[in-house]
């Protein structure tokens, strides 16, 4: 039995992206809806697969296939391939499941040949037309299929425009054109030894294969790790007969946003070029006009593209990212797809069409992807504070940058991953640039529209973008721009506003961010869903304030190290660990505890009203002292210019001090409860700082929770021991102050031993909070940053781990722990709340994984509360669904 590989457009619908791609699928469906889409057919992805399993050809039974189709397609429009009367003409367009845009190649006008060009001539009354369609076609046939460099063209073109004393393609004739084909059929001999194929159903066959190819190219491949998109998917091929917009003045192409993709605002956004092919507008050539103009010239054909655009929005029920072109003010449609957005426009668009009826709330929430609210809360520029603003361009992608000025991709690629911050400046990008943008700030380009390809791919990665800035005038060649009289070199500082286009002089001042309506609308749809509770991360009331403004319902891990590491107080830190005895310790102690006491109250001031998980001392206690190898150094100069010194003996002590708290392995060390059990009068003080702390602000009438954590436990005589002194201070402080205060003691679980026997543990602990970084470590058997800075990137490279199992949860290992962590822990105590702390409590899979684990509540960093509480409702949805 023979498989289906080829589908007409009239035989598809949306739903077969899978085995269409995202273009086939979306051109059969707008064929379906009545829309005038030229016509054609699709090769399936299921080819594409079976072309490399053939050995990189297709099957006889695909090329028969083809053939019926194409035949199909000739009585359908009336034309034939490779006829000199009457010439079809088709495009061969790649397309996956997943869009990718500008990733792969498309070859437009094949079919034409040195005689069919004449009957296109003859047919249109338009030499000048068929001529310019010949030699771009033979210019994209060549760079796509034979793999002539573009350059060669561009190169000979730019001295044809030059010796005639043109400024622009529009200005050349149809008796240039058919000079410039003699010359490039030349340069494609002389670079491939044969000559450009003549024959339209070779043409055909070759193009298709590099559609093909063009999948296992190497910016596909590095998109396609960026995004996560699988490599087995394939890419689908159409071939459609072309229409044209290059046929006169009112002939022209555009692309077009049914919504700002950059705003999310609900107006027409886009591009439109008179007299043009398609890829005018997207390859950044030409600055195109923007959509309005069509209005202007052509207003029937605009009144028409909107009304579409109306429908299209209704039917897909989603912002439309469309190509369209007008032939002899005709209008047809080339594309549509879900339109690529920031964070900012996803939200209002999702918002918005929620309040237009269009979808329901749990659609709105899970249209926006929590990873991409990062870029909302970034900082901003400041407009209060005085801007160097040297010149505007079009804003592209929202944002603010600052960075150093580099003109290369491989540069701004290397700086970036050094961690420099860069601002790649570029006269327009191309999709072999990507790696630059990605290791880059922000992007400015000279040429170039809101659809050109740097803006594309720099608002898919929520980077800002200033995009045709044409006030800068670019010399790669001595690693400048010039505005104007002003010169910004290599190096140079600049910084730029993606949402106003201003590109700044030297480092502008920025703001820290807030939350729109809209996004608080969203968030506020997004609480009444979730049933994980969002917590933070917090060691500060600053940090606290802020994660309560983002909607953190409690603090679920206050790092009490951070305290000690203050410059103010180390050396009372240092005071207390270097005490030879318990006395000289506890006059330490006795100084830090007010301080600490201090900091508390702060922070539950902050949180009035919601639980404060605080973390007793955790870090081993060498990280309070020198480094071991610069006493080293300080001692021995001192030995020599001042062996006498006091200096110098306080120094020794010191040293030895250090020697003595020097581990093989800290991390597996003398920390956590372990320093607990050795010196209990710390977490003594630390309790009595806790409960001193929420006393006055109890008598003060503010509501206060304390939550009170031991680290790393992993036998429940640790915690049972610990617990006492906990409990001892805070009977000691109440009946001192006459305060009741109710408050909590759990434990981390963040050792595999802790989570298995995780029912004795529960004995013990009125709350669990899973330290996934630490069990990470613990479960792996890595420590975070050797793994990270050594060989962790060759496991992801390998595919031996699917991600970095510290940003991303190890569902299988590490999961499995947690889940055994709470099954057991329940099983003493049914109640018993658990919750994760540490950057997987940010992280949207980790999220959902909580949900299903049955945890309480995430604990993230301040400025992922936003994004954890919308992962948490999209979590409820899911798995509802
Ligand atoms: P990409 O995925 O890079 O956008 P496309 O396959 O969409 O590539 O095509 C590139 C350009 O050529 C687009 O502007 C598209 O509208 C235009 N184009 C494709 N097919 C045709 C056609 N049959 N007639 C006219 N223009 C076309
Ligand atoms: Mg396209
Ligand atoms: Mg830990």
């Amino acid at each position: 039995m023979s498989k289906k590989y080829v589908y007409l457009f009239q035989e598809g619908r949306s739903n077969m992206r899978d085995l269409l791609g995202g273009k086939g699928a979306n051109l059969a469906e707008m064929t379906h809806i009545g829309l005038p889409v030229p016509p054609g057919f699709t090769i399936s992805t299921e080819a594409c697969n079976a072309y490399y399993e053939y050995g990189k050809q297709l099957t006889e039974e695909m090329r028969d296939q083809v053939m019926t189709a194409l035949r199909q397609l000739e009585e359908t429009t009336g034309k034939q391939l490779g006829n000199v009367e009457n010439p079809l003409l088709v495009s061969v367009r790649s397309g996956a499941a997943i869009s990718m845009p500008g990733m792969m190649d498309t070859v437009l006008n094949l079919g034409l040949n040195d005689e069919t060009v004449v009957g296109l001539a003859r047919l249109t009354q338009n030499p000048r037309f068929a001529y310019d369609s010949y030699r771009r076609f033979i210019q994209m046939f060549s760079d796509v299929v034979l793999g002539v460099d573009m350059y060669h063209f561009e190169h000979l073109l730019e001295g044809v425009r030059e010796a005639k004393g043109y400024s622009a393609d529009p200005e050349m004739t149809a008796e240039d054109w058919q000079e410039v084909i003699v010359e490039y059929k030349k340069i494609v001999e002389k670079q491939i030894r044969k000559p450009f194929p003549q024959n339209p159903m070779e043409q055909l066959f070759l193009a298709i294969n590099a559609v093909f190819e063009s999948w296992n190219n190497q910016r596909a491949i590095v998109y396609r790790k960026l995004n996560k998109i699988p490599d087995h998917i394939g890419t689908a091929v159409n071939v459609q007969s072309m229409v044209f917009g290059n046929m006169g003045n009112d002939s022209g192409t555009g692309v077009a946003f049914t919504r700002n993709p950059s705003t999310g605002e609900a107006v027409l956004y886009g591009e439109f070029l008179i007299n043009a092919q398609g890829e005018d507008v997207v390859a950044g050539i030409r600055t195109p006009e923007p959509i309005a103009q069509l209005e202007q010239e052509m207003p029937a054909v605009f009144q028409q593209f909107k009304e579409v655009c109306t429908r299209l929005e209704q039917h897909y029920k989603d912002m439309q990212d469309i190509e369209f072109t007008v032939e002899h003010g005709k209008l047809y449609f080339l594309q549509t797809r879900n339109g690529k957005r920031t964070a900012q426009a996803a939200i209002r668009v999702a918002v918005e069409m929620v309040e237009e009826g269009i979808i329901d709330k749990e659609t709105a929430l899970l249209r926006v992807d929590p990873d991409q609210l990062n870029q909302l809360l970034h900082r901003r520029i400041d407009e209060s504070a005085e801007k160097n603003v040297m010149a505007k361009g079009l804003p592209a992608s929202p944002g603010a940058a600052t960075g150093k000025v580099v003109f290369d991709a491989d540069e701004a690629e290397e700086l970036g991953n050094a961690g420099e911050k860069v601002i790649l400046v570029r006269p327009e990008t191309t999709p072999d640039d990507i790696h630059g943008i990605v290791a880059a700030q922000g992007v400015v380009t000279s040429r170039g529209g809101m659809t050109s390809h740097a803006a594309v791919v720099a608002r898919g990665m929520g980077k800002a973008c200033i995009c045709g800035c044409e006030a800068i005038q670019i010399d790669l060649k001595a690693q400048r721009f010039h505005v104007g009289s002003l010169e910004i070199h290599h190096g140079d500082i600049i910084s730029i506003d993606g949402s106003t286009g201003e590109v700044m002089k030297g480092a502008a001042k920025m703001v820290d961010p807030e939350l729109s309506p809209q996004f608080q609308q969203l968030l506020g749809w997004a609480d009444e869903v979730r049933q994980l509770k969002v917590f933070t991360n917090a060691d500060t009331p600053h940090d606290a304030l802020k994660a309560r403004e983002f909607g953190a319902e409690g603090v679920g891990l206050c790092r009490t190290e951070h305290m000690f590491m203050d410059p103010a107080r180390l050396p009372i830190v240092q005071e207390m660990i270097l005490a030879e005895d318990d006395e000289a310790r506890k006059v330490a102690l006795d100084q830090l505890l007010p301080m600490q006491q201090d900091d508390f109250e702060g922070i539950f001031r902050a949180m009035e009203g919601l639980p404060v998980t605080v973390r007793l001392l955790d870090p081993p206690l060498h990280e309070f002292l020198p480094d071991f190898e610069d006493l080293l150094v300080e001692i021995t100069k001192l030995q020599i210019t001042a062996p006498q010194s006091e200096e110098l003996k306080e120094l020794e002590q010191m040293m030895r001090k250090v020697r003595q708290l020097k581990e093989m392995n800290p991390m597996l060390g003398n920390r956590g409860c372990r320093l607990g059990l050795l010196h209990p009068d710390i977490y003594e003080m630390q309790a009595k700082a806790i409960f001193y702390a929420a006393a006055t602000l109890i008598k003060e009438g503010t509501a206060v929770y304390p939550e009170i954590m031991i680290p790393l436990v992993g036998h429940v005589h640790e915690l049972q021991i610990l617990r006492e002194v906990v409990e001892k201070a805070g009977a000691m402080v109440m009946e001192e102050t006459g305060v009741t205060i109710s408050y909590a003691i759990g434990t981390m679980i963040e050792l595999p031993r802790a989570a298995l026997t995780a029912d004795q543990i529960a004995t013990q602990a009125d709350f669990f909070s899973f330290g996934t970084n630490d069990l990470t470590q613990t479960t792996f058997g890595f420590s975070r940053d050797d793994a990270e800075g050594k060989f962790l990137q060759t496991y992801i490279e390998h595919k031996v781990l699917p991600e970095n199992p510290f940003a991303v949860l190890d569902q299988e290992g590490v999961g499995k722990l947690v889940e055994t962590g709470v099954r057991l822990g329940r099983q003493t105590k049914p109640n018993l709340k658990a919750g994760i702390c540490g950057e997987h409590g940010g992280e949207k899979s980790s999220i959902d994984f909580c949900y299903r684990a049955g945890l309480n509540y995430v604990s993230c960093s301040p400025y992922r509360v936003p994004l954890a509480r919308l992962a948490a409702a999209q979590a409820t949805i899911r798995n509802a669904k």
